[in-house]
């Protein structure tokens, strides 16, 4: 039994506002303070601190076939970037290691340098946010060498031949047999959708820039697959919301073609991710401007839709995405190396490398657009914090981000260091909102619990998971934040001081929906005639995961 007493309780799940509350913990969950016995129990004196749920990330791109992809071609990214092993003060115990790992890398951390930095800053969920079914296998074995955070990954099925067949033969059933099962086959825990269509037309050189187009070979169009897969979802009763990159991507006036997407869901849920990357202003083939007001109307009128942002952070960055014809224009506009790869009848992919800059004017309204959508969006419920990682920058940024929003000085100090064709016009000077640490805990934990589904998660009432991290209270918001003074996970202390002090196995969480076997002879056949491995080698077997838990449909 540990009990956290006295502390600065913020909770919204259960709309604890800063009140002084204990929270008492026993075997990993979250328990009633009735009837504990105080005596036996562990006590940490949490007087003067803030008491939070561990953080929960629900973008970010961590592990598998394209972030390591990122790691192999940039040396550049690694060199200067190097942790070493350190002793740990716990003892070795059930197959734990007494040491943390070495890794590497800067904007493309290794597996064991992910799950640290994100406990040491005080978060201990963390969705994969992009995964190619055919190499799913892949992102499972480093998230198993992802450790201290629980984990999911979202599959892409945007560009699915086998979904895009069923569509334009007007068999949606049997398209929403076919998810169900490539979930439970693939481990994965959502749909993802990327450049719907785009990545397909993309591999005869071509893309898609309206929801009508059509797509290559297939005759159905982005607005179809968007539609059915939204259907889909509700249909299946998935935990998590299809999760949607739209058209357009990074292109000047995509504002339009984002908000017609969110439109025609006609009421059904989804989450759009890295909403920054998707509003813009001005025309394409022109220079971009600020869609941002645009977009966060048309979320505030849609209480259907939920978001991330994709907050630019100025610096050094990986583009990495299964939209393959952004890559190609990256290339171009940027001059950078990259890589562009096809994952056979299911989707593609490819790598950047991107500096942005505050004085590069693009960058800078970029930077200015992210943050107009975090303040001008009114419920925090549905607009959550992400930088796309490491797309829009390194998620180790979050704190800076967390000081631009409760900080409007901070704000008006960095926006004088900007590109001044930037500043023009922008909304960000009249926009005084400061977020309270309530609303930084909705964005950071309870809100992406709640999209994701995950019960367990984001708050502290009694049955969570006891994943709590507890920061002094200091001005400067990107320092406390920074390093927490303790984060526990599954009810252990892990991190003391912003410092690895316990290593920690989380959990893979997937769902495995029910579907109709007869698909199964359908599959076996497609298989056949178009993959180059078989049906039976496919699924990633449940030995893959030595610690998992199948989140249940609705
Ligand atoms: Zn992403």
């Amino acid at each position: 039994m540990i009990g956290i007493i006295n502390g600065e309780v913020y909770d919204p799940q259960n709309g604890i506002n800063g009140e002084v509350r204990d929270i008492w913990i026993e075997d990993g969950k979250i328990v009633s303070g009735e009837n504990v016995d105080r005596a036996g129990a562990e006590v940490i004196d949490a007087a003067g601190l803030v008491v939070m749920p561990g953080g929960v990330d629900i973008h970010s791109h961590i592990v598998g076939a394209k972030v390591n992809a990122g790691r192999k071609f940039r040396p550049e990214d690694h060199r200067d970037h190097v942790r070493s092993r350190t002793a740990l003060p716990s003892p070795l115990e059930g197959g734990l290691r007494g040491v943390t790992r070495s890794g590497s890398g800067y904007t493309v951390p290794s597996t064991f340098l992910t799950g640290y930095g994100y406990a040491e800053m005080g978060y201990t969920t963390v969705m994969e946010a992009a995964t190619a079914p055919l190499v799913a296998r892949h992102t499972h074995e480093e998230l198993e060498d992802t450790p201290m955070v629980d984990k999911g990954a979202f599959i892409t099925m945007g560009n699915n031949h086998f979904i895009m067949k069923c569509i334009r033969d007007g068999q949606r059933e049997k398209a929403r047999d076919y998810v169900a099962w490539l979930l439970g086959a693939t481990k994965g825990y959502a749909i993802k959708i990327v450049n719907p269509g785009g990545v397909e037309n993309w591999k005869w050189g071509r893309n898609v820039g309206e929801l009508e187009d059509e797509v290559i070979g297939f005759g159905v169009t982005p607005r179809q697959i968007v539609t059915t897969l939204a259907w889909i979802n509700d249909e299946l009763g998935l935990p998590h919301l299809p999760h949607i990159h739209g058209i357009n991507l990074g292109q000047p006036g995509n504002a339009r073609t984002t908000v017609e997407t969110i439109e025609a869901l006609d009421g059904r849920r989804a989450h759009f991710c890295h909403l920054q990357f998707l509003s813009y202003g001005g025309e394409p083939g022109k220079g971009i401007r600020s869609g941002a007001a645009e977009l966060a109307r048309a979320v505030n009128e849609h209480p259907n839709v939920t978001v991330d942002v994709g907050q630019v952070i100025f610096g050094e960055a990986t583009t990495m995405t299964s939209d393959g014809p952004l890559q190609y224009r990256l290339h171009k506009l940027s001059g950078n190396k990259w890589i562009n790869d096809d994952v056979e009848g299911e989707t593609g992919g490819g790598v950047v490398p991107m500096q942005y800059k505050r004085n590069n004017p693009v960058n800078a309204i970029q930077w200015l657009i992210g943050l107009e959508l975090f303040l001008l969006i009114d419920d925090p419920w549905r607009v959550f914090l992400t930088t796309d990682h490491p797309n829009a920058g390194p998620f180790f940024c979050y704190p800076q981000v967390i000081k631009l929003l409760m900080d409007r000085n901070y704000r008006a100090e960095m926006l004088e260091g900007i590109h001044r064709r930037a500043q023009k016009g922008s909304l960000l000077p009249d926009l005084d909102r400061e977020y309270s640490l309530y609303e930084i805990a909705i964005i950071s934990r309870a809100g992406t619990a709640r999209a994701l589904g995950l019960q367990n998660k984001g708050h502290l009432g009694v049955g969570a998971d006891a994943d709590v991290t507890i920061y002094r209270k200091l001005d400067d918001k990107e320092a406390m934040f920074a390093k927490p003074y303790l984060v526990l996970k599954d009810g252990q202390v892990v991190v003391r001081d912003g410092q690895i002090v316990r290593e920690h196995q989380g959990r893979t969480f997937y769902v495995a929906p029910p579907y109709d076997p007869g698909i199964e002879g359908d599959l076996r056949a497609h298989f056949e005639e178009c993959y180059t491995i078989s049906f039976d080698n496919y699924p990633v077997a449940p030995e893959y995961l030595t610690r998992s838990e199948v989140i249940p449909c609705a």
